[in-house]
């Protein structure tokens, strides 16, 4: 018996395991991490081409089930099941993970294994048909949101393959993809909490332009107190501390992945909102308010960004809004 509450969708289809594992290109020298192997479809395909396999797998009866498939064979010698939680366990070296995971965990998985160091030559990971297309979306793609952007920036992303409900047993409700995620080397030179804060001021409406996202109050005071923090170091000689973290940390992987939701940083609910929690301040404004907006204003207007609106800017274009900004002493984080 499959339980619901884990994911477990065993893949029953030879073929389709026969295809992910020849697009992952494994090499014979390849240390493969497999998470929710369940009962060794896909384990026994990647032993078959890998030095050695290393699955994490939540549920007790299927580890015992998948040592009792491969004990006695040749490929026990090379085989390590690891009982437990993926998101909570320390993950082993691997050079390329292969998986087909219980979809509620996509999110904070990504950007777990995103962040494991020293880095993974790649990842072939099956996901739901709707969160791959997310992954993988370029700018102008209804699909493109800050999942895209912030996995993007991280790795390089591309869909493999559509894999319809009935290579499965049970059968899931929802259609499925493999995408292979790359990780980009060496990482961009950014401060991941400060990219984060900015593509979500970009994305709360991803259809809004930058310069009536960036005129709302809360948007505001947020810079503004951490422009004054800022400040404030700089005037007692210690200007550590804001936006100087390069290397990406667990800590960022719960910022970027935004845990606890399955089908998190899909962003559909936000986007397409209708009331208006924006709140022009020009109605409001005061001297001291009024001249920090205007600070800010002028910095979208010098890059060409007031008009521009999230969903129709790449990644380049972000980087550069972010370095403006930072310029200006407006940080994120
Ligand atoms: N790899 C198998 C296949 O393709 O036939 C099974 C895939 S099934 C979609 C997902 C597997 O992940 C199940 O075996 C489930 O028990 C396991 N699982 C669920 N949550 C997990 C977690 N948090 N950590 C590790 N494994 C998990």
């Amino acid at each position: 018996t499959f339980e619901k509450s884990k994911g477990q969708h065993i893949l029953k289809n030879p073929m389709l395991v026969e295809s992910i594992v020849q697009k992952s290109g494994i090499k014979p020298t390849d240390v493969v991490l497999e998470i929710g192997p369940g009962t060794g479809n896909l384990t026994k395909k990647l032993l078959e081409c890998a030095k050695s396999v290393v699955a994490v797998e939540l549920d007790p009866r299927m580890v015992l089930e998948l040592n009792r498939r491969f004990q006695g064979t040749s490929y026990a010698s090379r085989l390590k099941v690891i009982q437990g939680d993926v998101l909570k366990c320390d993950l082993p070296y691997f050079d390329i993970c292969v998986a087909n995971i219980p979809y509620k965990i996509s999110s904070p998985l990504t950007f777990k294994l995103l962040s494991h160091r020293p880095m993974f030559r790649c990842a072939v990971i099956m996901y739901q048909r709707e969160f791959a297309l997310r992954l993988v979306a370029q700018p102008g793609d209804s699909a493109y949101c800050r999942l895209s952007v912030n996995t993007q920036l991280l790795a390089r992303v591309s869909h493999l393959l559509k894999v319809g409900k009935n290579n499965f047993r049970p059968p899931p409700k929802v259609d499925s993809s493999v995408v292979r995620i790359e990780p980009r080397r060496p990482l961009p030179p950014v401060s991941f909490k400060e990219w984060d804060g900015l593509i979500r001021v970009c994305f709360n409406k991803k259809n809004k332009t930058l310069g009536s996202l960036f005129k709302q109050k809360g948007v505001l005071a947020l810079l503004e107190k951490n422009y004054k923090t800022l400040q404030s170091l700089r005037l007692s000689g210690n200007p550590e501390g804001i936006g100087e973290e390069k290397e990406i940390t667990s800590e960022d992987v719960n910022v970027l992945a935004d845990t606890g939701d399955d089908i998190s940083m899909m962003g559909t609910d936000r986007d397409n909102r209708d009331e208006d929690e924006e709140m022009d301040t020009d109605s409001v404004n005061i001297s001291e308010g009024s001249t920090f907006k205007d600070k800010i204003l002028e910095i979208l207007r010098q890059g060409n960004f007031l008009e521009k609106r999230a969903s129709k800017l790449s990644q380049v274009d972000f980087l550069f809004l972010l370095s403006l900004f930072n310029k200006a002493g407006i940080h994120f984080s």
